[in-house]
């Protein structure tokens, strides 16, 4: 018997799973990291300790699985996108810790870009100019940091995003690791051109990041390298895919065609639907992107509608205001009232992302009166949740022409019973949730199986995906239009807050 083994390097945990032939999974470890906040605005990483947590996260899954690293055909890498670090390919030591996709830090240096400069960067990479992406934290990390300026001047300075990090870690590191990444992580950095899918020079000029410090751009499903046998796998295993998490849930929830999409509920929320080989801009604020390309075969496109906050502000009710204990108790809280009593929560922690993208907006809890409480909040929170998933939708459906009549869901918040019959209610549509609900994982895997002809077509995967679960709307249509108006009168409340 033989497995495909995935990595997957959230933005509050790591962790790896082991597949079998049907898809099932046979072992998994899951270890959370540190989130480490130096200032307002400001999310930070340890690498080093993603990386021991990674090596601890196979060790543990191949343990718990009951077998051994040569037992894997392949293995498969999917990550937290746009989180950006500096490493020296002579030491293998990070020069900084990693800057997370949240950070806000960078906006000052996108300001200083001319019109002229935004435009070509906006038309060349489908993206916003947003802090988020990983472009301007590699500029902040070459002028805030004396040592990642002194690699760079020795020659020794390696950027790139988290796939990148573990990839050269796993084939060995400083002992002849590769520096890779793959076209979906590329198509987050600003810097990649979506037509030639290689780093743009113009780009590249604009935020003085060099060339020669950056990885190779290659496909999401190919066999890069082998993994070190000195390494936590212990043998040497071919290193098969690389995919951002989101196109990541895109394989496993096997959406390959155009048209196909999903939302992912986690950290925070992400919508894609797959556009085909052609690429599709955005004039609603959604980000084009790409969303995986298999060996030589044409990349697919995709366009998506990314939230900032959603899960996190499960955490934030959890670890700053401590009205739950755990994020899976806010569904009795939510549940013990019958409604939101006119309270509503707009968690703009980090301004809003799509299909606003708003960096000066901040949170706001609005609607209070004497009879709220921490019920009425927790259930403000989760419609919160779907809300923002609707303002996403409702772009999407307006920018594609397609509406969406069954949206398939995955991620943890999908746990949530209450809050994805919220959802149906308030986007008025069915909501489907795979057997398998760790799709980011599976995504990798089948991408990677793929790779080696574990899998032997995406044919063959499409007949692997089945429901478990599903929900449909309950409410009428008064109910839902008269809520929605609510929301976004209290999502203008949070603008231009930031001055
Ligand atoms: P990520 O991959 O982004 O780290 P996950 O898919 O593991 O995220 O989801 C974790 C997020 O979901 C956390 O932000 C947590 O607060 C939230 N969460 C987990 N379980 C629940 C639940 N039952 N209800 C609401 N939120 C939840």
């Amino acid at each position: 018997m033989s497995y495909i083994g995935s990595l997957d390097q959230g933005t509050t945990s790591t962790r790896f799973m082991i597949f079998d032939h049907k898809g099932r999974v046979i072992g998994q470890h899951q270890l959370e990291h540190r989130q480490i906040l130096p200032a307002p605005g400001w999310v930070e990483h340890d690498a080093m300790e993603i990386w021991r947590r990674t090596q601890e996260a196979i060790t543990g899954a191949l343990q718990q699985a009951g077998i051994i690293g040569s037992d894997l055909s392949a293995i498969g890498i999917t990550n937290q996108r746009e989180t950006t670090l500096a490493w020296d390919s002579k030491t293998g030591l990070p020069l900084h810790n990693a800057i997370v996709w949240q950070d806000t830090r960078t906006q000052s240096i996108l300001d200083t870009l001319s019109e002229d400069q935004k435009k070509s960067m906006t038309y060349k990479t489908g993206l916003t100019i947003a802090p988020y992406f990983s472009g301007s934290k590699m500029r902040w990390l070459l002028e805030n940091s004396a040592e990642v300026r002194a690699a760079r001047d020795a020659g020794t300075l390696m950027l790139g995003t988290m796939d990148s990090w573990l990839v050269w870690n796993l084939s060995g590191g400083v002992r002849g690791g590769i520096h890779v990444t793959d076209v979906t992580n590329a198509s987050r950095t600003l810097l990649m051109n979506l037509e030639t899918l290689d780093w743009d020079t113009e780009l590249l000029e604009i935020l003085q990041i060099p060339r020669s410090a950056l990885a190779t751009i290659e496909s999401s499903s190919q066999v890069y390298t082998q993994t070190d046998p000195a390494g936590p796998i212990g043998s040497k295993v071919p290193i098969a895919s690389i995919l951002g998490d989101q196109q990541a849930a895109m394989v496993g929830q096997v959406c390959f065609q155009r048209g196909d999409s999903k939302t992912t509920y986690g950290t925070g929320n992400f919508a894609l639907i797959n556009t085909g080989t052609s690429i599709a801009r955005s004039t609603k604020g959604l980000l084009t992107t790409v969303c995986f390309k298999l060996g030589d075969q044409p990349a697919h496109y995709a366009l998506e509608g990314s939230v900032a906050v959603t899960g996190s502000a499960i955490q934030w009710l959890r670890d700053q205001l401590g009205i739950i204990s755990q994020a899976s108790d806010i569904e009795i809280l939510a549940s013990s009232v019958e409604d939101n009593g006119g309270v509503y929560f707009v968690p703009a922690f980090s301004g809003l992302f799509a299909p606003h993208w708003r960096s000066d907006a901040r949170g706001a809890i609005v609607g209070l009166t004497r009879a709220a409480t921490k019920s009425h909040l927790a259930r403000a929170a989760l419609e919160a949740i779907c809300y923002q998933t609707r303002d996403v939708i409702d772009a999407m459906s307006a920018e594609t022409g397609v509406a969406v009549k069954t949206m398939r869901v995955d991620g943890g918040i999908t746990e949530n019973n209450l809050c994805m019959q919220m959802q149906a209610d308030i986007l008025g549509i069915d909501i489907s949730r795979p057997v398998i609900k760790e799709t980011t994982a599976l995504g990798a895997a089948y991408a990677a199986g793929l790779a080696v002809g574990f899998w032997a077509d995406i044919a063959e995967l499409t007949t692997q995906w089945m429901e478990s679960l599903h929900w449909k709307p309950s409410v009428n249509d008064q109910l839902r239009t008269s809520g929605y108006e609510q929301w976004k009168k209290a999502l203008t409340r949070t603008l231009n807050w930031v001055e």
